[in-house]
């Protein structure tokens, strides 16, 4: 389930569930405390009710007053005058009144005068017996021991209930003795029932109390009162009516009757509507709630992280084309957009070094002139260069595995494997010699050297090796041999037949080459023309001491070198020597030799001294310089038609002439590669021939910096107008002192700079080149406007091979050399280089050398 997904739903719940829970528990209390108030008043009413029923037996003692405190009633009782019957009670007095019976009882209990109407149509009506009864002797109503208290209130009859209100008949002053009791009954029919009904506003039924059958209505209510419960009971009917019940008891306390009223539900209805419409607004609260925090996570969040992963499968898809994720703001996903794009530019910049790495390699590997070689951790080689391949002119697949044992000479099969696997099994560098057949189906001996190589980690990963064609120094050493074994045959011959040697030293003296024999003591015993002549000596050699004579010297290395004769004195063994040793000679000239030099031994192998051959191998050494100078002035002359090719090429994919049909485009670009693949290895060929020439070797002297940068100014300044960057040229007023430095290095390290410089301008930039007095000497600084390095990695940039991540993207060109040779250089004669770079707006490097006097000083 997706994220978006997950978030709906569980903000949809929680809110969900939180909302439910709020409602339930308001709609709970509020109903239930609205239902309890509604509860309370009705119960009220229920009670008021009753209350009206004994009210009406009030009014009723109230009415009675008047006719039992009369002096007319009082006399009645006594006299039994018909006349105020007639005038008082008849039917008309008993419909004013509004009752049904009025009864007379004297003092003896005996009932002297009644009278009774309907007072429903005002017929007459008889007093009913059990009514009768109520008045006979001794009765509860007729019993007044205080006449100032009047007996009111329920009393039941067959016919049905009935108020009932009876006084002590007294004079109109109230006094006694009472001659008797004087009731009025009114029947609790249904015209009084209306009446009450009236005045509660509510319609009013009854149901007798104990009576058998009980209407449905009456049912809970009966139980409830039957339980021993008095005052009034509550129950609602429906969702619109309540009903209330109050208990009717009569004068003697007995429970007679149950009244009933309805109200309709008005507080717990509007209580329903209130919570009706908290709910509704709950579900909009919900509604809306869930859209904004939906709306604020979508916009804040989700959106952002769709958005960065798309970027990223972006970026896995295309690649390097679509690096960047701008994701605008300062909050935790700007900051995580930031920090893939640095990730990303580190991945890229790891993967390009990787590439130019392995391109580098597979440059240098293919087109090297020496036989390279790889093997897996198996003893199965898996890789053979091209010098390989052209040298045994087979194809790949036939060589690789053991592949190669086939061509190796099966006098030297067993050697040579059992040493490259035993190197292999204990990871020892290892140096085999032995014949292996050419495509020309000859032998030559290939001299093979093998290393271990291991991953960062320090795994191994097999072999790598180089094998070289020796085939000419074996014939040499074997020549040399052939020399040594008549040396030394003339050495038995000296030792053995001293004296009588005439003929063999005369043979010797006639010797092309410089022969000189020692004895122990370095003294020399003898030596030919030759050897004097190589070293300029007027007159024989013989009989000084070597060390006065001889002088040898390493070309590259100033300082002296043991002498090859001492060195044999001293190892007793035979050495030779063939490459860049000098000889100084008498005038102080030096030519190069080669020597060979070898104890003289007598019949037993004591040692008796030294003898050496040596050679002038000046006329070889010129050869090979005009080699390396054919080498030299052939690249020179290679690289600017190489570089016009590629530069025309990269316009025509350009499409600065029009686009080009897909098949030209995916041949011009295979052209264009092996172009750039050869301007490379025309350079590594000038470098090479550089060195080759001396130039390398040159001597540091006192000059004018000026000049120098001028010339190297003028010289690329065509470079520049290539890229549109104006470059300019100032110099501090003022005489700058001298520097020491070799002139030729010291350009290239200035060509260096400001052609950086321009490479890494942009067109319509400037960069300019200053010199100045500083305190130690000259410094020289390039200023340009161009792409800068970034801060980051600013510390690596004078690492050889190094080149900065924005400097690759502009410019695909490019060694990551320059530098690195540039500071060696600039240290090695005391200055030194840095410099102040923004990426984005420039460069300025710097360039201290220091001044004659202060290297003087020093
Ligand atoms: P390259 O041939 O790659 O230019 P260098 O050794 O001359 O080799 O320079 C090394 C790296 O230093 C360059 O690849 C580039 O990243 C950086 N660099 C040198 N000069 C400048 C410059 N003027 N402006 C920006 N970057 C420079």
């Amino acid at each position: 389930m997706g994220i978006r997904k997950k978030i709906l739903i569980t903000i949809a719940t929680v809110l969900g569930a939180v909302m439910s829970l709020i409602y339930l528990a308001t709609a709970y209390f509020l109903l239930q405390n609205l239902d309890q108030a509604e509860a309370r008043s009705m119960k009220g009413d229920a009670e008021r009710t009753v209350d009206l029923f004994l009210n009406e037996a009030k009014n009723l003692s109230t009415k009675l007053s008047d006719w039992s405190q009369w002096d007319d009633t009082y006399r009645y009782v006594d006299d039994r005058n018909p006349e105020y019957v007639e005038s008082n009670l008849g039917r008309e007095s008993l419909a004013a009144l509004g009752i049904n019976f009025i009864v007379i009882i004297d003092a003896s209990g005996t009932i002297v005068v009644e009278s009774g109407i309907d007072v429903t149509d005002g017929t007459e009506r008889p007093v009913p017996d059990d009514l009768r009864a109520q008045f006979g002797p001794g009765r509860y109503l007729i019993d007044h021991p205080d006449l100032a208290v009047s007996k009111e209130g329920v009393i039941s009859l067959a016919g049905g209930p009935a108020l009932v209100a009876a006084r002590p008949i007294l004079t109109s002053k109230g006094e006694g003795p009472s001659r008797g009791t004087i009731a009025f009954v009114r029947l609790i029919d249904s015209g009084l029932m209306e009446k009450l009904s009236g005045l509660t506003h509510s319609d009013i039924r009854t149901q007798w109390y104990g009576s058998g059958t009980v209407d449905e209505s009456f049912r809970v209510a009966t139980e409830y009162f039957q339980g021993g419960q008095s005052g009034s009971f509550v129950m609602p009917e429906s969702a619109s009516v309540i009903a209330g019940y109050g208990l009717l008891s009569d004068i003697f306390g007995e429970k007679i009757m149950i009244l009933r009223i309805e109200n309709p539900r008005l507080v717990h209805g509007e209580g329903i509507r209130s919570v009706t419409l908290f709910g509704i607004a709950l579900i909009l609260f919900w509604a809306l709630a869930f859209l904004l925090i939906f709306f604020l996570t979508e916009k804040l969040v989700l959106s952002k992280i769709t958005y960065l992963e798309e970027a990223v499968s972006r970026i896995r898809i295309e690649g390097r084309a679509s690096t960047n994720i701008y994701l605008p703001g300062t909050d935790e996903f700007a900051e995580l957009a930031k920090k893939i794009n640095e990730m990303v530019s580190a991945i890229i910049l790891f993967r390009e070094k990787e590439e130019t790495a392995e391109q580098r390699f597979e440059i240098i590997a293919r087109e090297a002139p020496v036989m390279i070689w790889m093997a897996d951790p198996d003893k199965s080689v898996n890789y053979f260069n091209k010098g390989w391949l052209d040298f045994t002119g087979r194809e790949l697949s036939r060589e690789i595995g053991r592949g190669w044992m086939e061509l190796v000479h099966p006098d030297d099969l067993e050697r040579t494997v059992a040493t490259f696997f035993s190197s292999f099994d204990e990871r020892k560098t290892f140096s085999v010699e032995c014949r292996i057949r050419g495509h020309d189906g000859a032998y030559a001996w290939i001299l093979t050297t093998g290393v271990p190589y291991y991953s960062e980690a320090k795994v191994f990963l097999g072999y790598i090796g180089v094998s070289i064609d020796i085939t000419d120094r074996k014939e040499a050493e074997e020549e040399e041999i052939g020399k040594l074994e008549e040396t030394e045959r003339l050495n038995a011959i000296i030792t053995s037949e001293k004296g009588k040697g005439d003929a063999i030293l005369r043979f010797l003296r006639s010797i092309g080459d410089g022969v000189i024999a020692t004895d122990m003591d370095g003294k020399i015993i003898f030596s030919n023309e030759a050897a004097a002549k190589l070293l300029s000596f007027g007159g024989s050699l013989d009989g000084q001491w070597h060390k006065d004579v001889f002088r040898v010297v390493s070309e590259q290395a100033v300082e002296k070198e043991e002498c090859f004769i001492k060195e044999v004195l001293r190892k007793k063994e035979k050495i030779e020597g063939r490459e860049h040793r000098l000889l100084v000679k008498n005038d102080g000239t030096k030519i190069p030799i080669s020597y060979t030099a070898a104890p003289i031994l007598d019949a037993d192998g004591g040692m008796l001294g030294c003898i050496a051959v040596i050679k002038d191998t000046t006329e070889e050494r010129e050869a090979e310089r005009m080699k390396d100078r054919f080498l030299s002035v052939s690249a020179h002359q290679l690289r600017t038609p190489l570089s016009g090719m590629r530069w025309s090429m990269e316009m025509l994919l350009g499409g600065d002439l029009g686009k080009l049909p897909r098949e030209a485009k995916d041949m011009i670009d295979r052209i264009h590669a092996n172009t750039v693949r050869m301007i490379v290895l025309v350079g590594d060929l000038l470098d090479v021939s550089r060195i080759n020439e001396g130039n390398y070797m040159e001597k540091a002297v006192p000059m004018d910096i000026a000049p120098l940068v001028k010339e190297v100014v003028e010289g690329i300044r065509s470079e520049a107008d290539d890229h549109r960057v104006m470059m300019t040229f100032e110099q501090e007023s003022g005489m700058l002192p001298l520097i020491v430095a070799a002139p030729k290095r010291l350009y290239e390290v200035i060509e260096n700079l400001l052609s950086n410089a321009i490479k890494y301008t942009d067109a319509d930039g400037t960069v300019t080149a200053t010199l100045r007095k500083s305190e130690r000497g000259v410094t020289l600084s390039v200023t340009d406007t161009g792409i800068g390095i970034p801060e980051r990695e600013q510390e690596k940039i004078f690492s050889k091979f190094f080149r900065a991540s924005n400097a690759m993207r502009k410019n695909t060109e490019g060694s990551g050399l320059g530098l690195s040779v540039a500071r060696s250089f600039v240290e090695e004669i005391g200055g030194r280089v840095w410099f102040e770079s923004e990426e984005g707006k420039g460069t300025t490097f710097f360039v201290e050398i220091p001044s004659v006097e202060s290297v003087r000083n020093k």
